[in-house]
This record gives C-alpha cells, sequence and structure tokens, in this order.
C-alpha cells in the first residue's frame, strides 16, 4: 500500500490544481481551498472558529488567484507562491490530503 501523506503529483491549472497521492487517490482542489486553509502565522489564527473560516475565505474568494509557483519543501511538503501574497506558509503533505478530504473533489470513484 502507498502512503496517504506522501504527495506524488501537483498539476496546476488556472484555478485549481489535481493532487495525486501515493496511495492512488487523486483529487482536485482549488486554489481557494488551499489559501482558506494556509498554514501561516498570519492565516493560522483566522481559522480558529467557524466564524473566522467564513471571513477568510470571503476574503481570499475576491482575491484574483492567479496560478501560484510550487516549490517542493524537502520531502514532507510544498510551498505555494501567489502573486496576491501570502507565500510564506509551507503546506506538508499532510495537511494537504487533509484538505484534499474536506474540501477537494475525489477523481477516484
Ligand atoms: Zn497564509
Amino acid at each position: 500500500m502507498g502512503d496517504e501523506n506522501t504527495l506524488t503529483d501537483l498539476e496546476r491549472s488556472d484555478e485549481d490544481c489535481v493532487l495525486r497521492f501515493d496511495d492512488g487517490e487523486s483529487f482536485t482542489l482549488s486554489y481557494v481551498s488551499i489559501r482558506s486553509r494556509c498554514q501561516c502565522a498570519k492565516c493560522k489564527p483566522r481559522q480558529e472558529n467557524e466564524q473566522r473560516i467564513l471571513e477568510l475565505e470571503e476574503e481570499i474568494s475576491r482575491l484574483m488567484l492567479e496560478k501560484p509557483k510550487v516549490e517542493l519543501v524537502g520531502r514532507y511538503g510544498v510551498r505555494f507562491e501567489w502573486p496576491t501574497g501570502c507565500s510564506s506558509g509551507i503546506h506538508s503533505f499532510s495537511h494537504l490530503r487533509k484538505v484534499c478530504e474536506e474540501l477537494g473533489k475525489s477523481l477516484s470513484q
């Protein structure tokens, strides 16, 4: 069995990306979803309750989210470089998998 917390591929489109994991699962995930779960020091406190998450999502959805640059960080995460800022957060593979399960669209049956 592959590891569900190992990202094997990330394919970027204009508004979302496809993430494939070592266990064979793949998901489509929008950039809005990724950013609304950003783990950086600035965004994380804004996810402490439902109300703040809604505000954060609303703010992000108003931004013109352009295709980010993606950089691999070691063997455990990726860093997205957003043209609209907030590029310091590292998204670990296990975190991305959780976001995929919660907000993504599974491409497997
Ligand atoms: Zn952030």
